[in-house]
């Protein structure tokens, strides 16, 4: 099932889309955490098909409950090409980096990422696999982690570069209003074989500059809720944002930052394409 939060005369709702994508049919949740915790199968949809066309996609999540807990380095060419722009970033770490990225508002599918003039110069982009949690985990095991993954979706891990360097922690530089983009839709886990192997790209105005697949993760996502529920529980609707594959503005020799009016795009194979425009 691909569920989508959406806009409809002013109210926010909750719905499934049909099989050709062009409409949904309303889910009686008051919002995605509340569809999320009742669970895949109590996920019926009530009433008639609503066409797309008539409503407003909103990011499937809005509002998260938490921070977004992000991995930093998770792709080995990602790796490479971080340590070219700033030693300091990649430099050969044994365990898995997770930070974390704040997100009061997440910017819907068609939205727009805030280039923040006067604040932010290295504007950059990310496409990444983020995990959506259905189920509490704590103690998980390796072999037991992916019963707890309610679905996926595509998150744009937005990042003003010289921000992320020159604090210690990279919080402030990834956590700006307007720096989450996410959607259009969430696929619910049992529509994708685990451990997800997706097509991942991204294209600046129409050109490729991300492309690789989910599977070639680092650290895998079934290690990922291991390791952290070893020590902290997992809500139901936590987000994790896996990492992004080479390719990103920082990459590129010189740099190809984003400026206002770039159109991004992150294209997850199964989940959909999330396209935002820097203003
Ligand atoms: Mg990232």
């Amino acid at each position: 099932m691909k569920l989508v939060t959406y806009l409809q005369d002013g109210a926010e709702k909750v719905g499934a889309l049909t099989a050709d994508e062009k409409a949904l049919r309303p889910l009686p949740f008051g919002d995605m955490l509340a569809a999320i915790e009742a669970g895949v199968e109590a996920l019926v949809p009530a009433g008639d098909p609503v066409s797309l066309a008539d409503v407003t996609l909103l990011a499937p999540i809005p509002r998260p409950r938490q921070d977004v807990i992000c991995l930093g380095i998770n792709y080995r060419d990602h790796a490479q090409e971080a340590d070219r722009y700033d030693k300091a970033l990649a430099k050969e770490r044994p365990e898995t980096i997770y930070f974390s990225k704040r997100v009061t508002e997440a910017v819907p599918p068609e939205g727009s990422i805030d280039s923040h003039p006067g604040l932010v110069q290295r504007l950059d982009y990310e496409a990444e696999l983020a995990v959506i949690i259905g189920r509490t985990a704590k103690n998980v095991p390796v072999e037991r982690a992916a019963e707890h993954i309610f679905g996926y979706t595509v998150l744009n891990d937005v990042s003003a570069r010289v921000l992320q360097t020159a604090h210690k922690q990279w919080y402030f530089g990834k956590s700006l209003d307007g720096f989450t983009p996410m959607g259009p839709c969430i696929v619910t886990a049992d529509e994708i074989a685990f451990p997800p192997a997706l097509s991942i790209s991204s294209r600046v105005n129409g050109e490729m500059r991300q492309n690789s697949n989910t599977g070639l993760l680092i650290t895998g996502i079934a290690d990922i809720i291991a390791e952290l529920s070893s020590g902290m529980t997992l809500l139901p609707g936590t987000i994790i944002a896996t990492g992004t594959p080479s390719g990103v503005g920082m990459g590129f020799d010189p740099p190809r930052f984003l400026r206002p009016g770039d159109v991004v795009e992150c294209d997850i194979g199964g989940i959909g394409v999330l396209r935002n425009t820097v203003k």
